[in-house]
């Protein structure tokens, strides 16, 4: 049994935890694993500290859908609703899938696999893919299910660091951040002159994955360093035109955001100096503002009056998949590692909070 679930039901938000298994590291220098899986959705971490007498106690923890370690990425994409979400882009909803969790966990490794899988022949598909490169491979399907459609997608891709907007298709816009900008036709916030791709075939969609994550590393001394203090924003726009009576053509624009957020590790480094003190209260901001969000979303009996979307600018460019007729995906990635724990237990309580 390596997944386990829990009411999914129709839900505006699906939250599900993936756990990845220890990595070599973690068993040579014997960093236990915390992490039990007692069925049903259920997450259960020992040696929590602040037991009876000055002991250890346990924490269960319970989510839609439960990924254990050995769960492959193709299950990742059948079992965690994410087909559902696609489904629902087409039918003209604005969708979002993000991976939270601190850096290590596998959120990158969730979405888009292992580093290195894309090279610059043809990319043959392996276990190794990730959610976003599947989904595309899925939505294609779904897409060719309905002849009588016509379908147009465009699809962009851009990174958020230090509150800066950078274009992953267009580089040379890194010198000069991209501004957000709010109008009534985009229907909400949009990024001004970002590169949008018009992709007609699957390829397309995987050349703009590739592009992206090539750019996203160009340039970096320490790459880890930086994806940890960024969030990355791929999004597919779908339109769809069908014929109706008298010549009339029913139009309708769903889109689909796959968010690799920054480690949530940063929410609290805020002690740190100079440069780094502003970027950690950035980061904190924009993922403290998603937090609000997505609990005010998971329950709309909870009075919150005010949600402050407009206090960062993931937050802007998710705003009208996390308000209104949008549905969301949270797949909060953990350790199971002990080095690891109080992280793991902030990741998990944050996972709680939106479901
Ligand atoms: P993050 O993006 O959250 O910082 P990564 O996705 O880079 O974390 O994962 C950290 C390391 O763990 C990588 O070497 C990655 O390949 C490995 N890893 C993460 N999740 C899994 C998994 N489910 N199975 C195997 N290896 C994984
Ligand atoms: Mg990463």
């Amino acid at each position: 049994r390596i997944i386990t679930s829990y009411n999914q039901d129709g839900d505006n938000i699906n939250v599900v935890v993936r756990v990845r298994p220890l990595s070599k590291k973690e068993i040579k220098s014997v960093d236990n694993n915390v992490v039990q899986f007692p069925g049903n959705g259920q997450i259960l971490i020992t040696d929590v500290p602040g037991g009876s007498g000055g002991g250890l106690k346990t924490k269960l923890f319970s989510y839609n859908v439960v990924f254990e370690p050995a769960a492959t990425q193709e299950d990742v994409l059948q079992y965690s609703g994410m087909k559902r979400l696609i489904e629902m882009a087409v039918e003209g909803f604005r969708c979002t899938c993000f991976c939270y969790g601190q850096t290590g966990s596998g959120k990158t490794h969730t979405l888009t696999g292992p580093p290195g899988l894309f090279g610059l022949k043809k990319t043959p598909y392996s276990d190794a893919h990730g959610l976003v490169f599947r989904s595309f491979m899925y939505l294609f399907q779904k897409l060719q299910e309905q002849p009588d459609k016509h379908f147009i997608l465009k699809a962009s891709y851009l990174e958020i660091y230090n509150e800066k907007v950078i274009d992953l298709l267009n580089p040379g816009s890194a010198r000069k951040p991209l501004a957000v900008r709010w109008s009534k036709k985009a229907r909400g916030f949009f990024v001004e002159n970002l590169f949008t791709v018009d992709c007609e075939e699957l390829d397309d969609l995987i050349a703009v994955l590739e592009e992206g994550l090539r750019n996203r590393s160009v340039g970096r001394h320490n790459m880890n360093e930086y994806s940890s203090r960024s969030h990355t924003i791929l999004t597919v726009h779908i339109t769809s035109e069908q014929p109706a009576e008298n010549g009339v053509f029913i139009s309708r624009t769903g889109k689909i955001n796959f968010v690799d957020l920054a480690g949530s590790e940063m929410t609290k480094k805020t002690q740190s100096e100079g440069k780094t003190l502003e970027e950690a209260n950035n980061i904190n901001k924009s993922l403290m503002v998603l937090g609000y969000c997505i609990s005010s979303l998971s329950d709309t009996k909870k009075k919150i009056c005010h949600i402050p979307y407009r206090d960062s600018k993931l937050t802007k460019l998710l705003a009208d998949s996390l308000a209104g007729n949008g549905v969301t995906l949270m797949i909060a990635c953990i350790s199971p590692a002990k080095s690891n724990l109080c992280e793991t237990l902030n990741t998990l309580r944050y996972a709680a909070r939106a479901k």
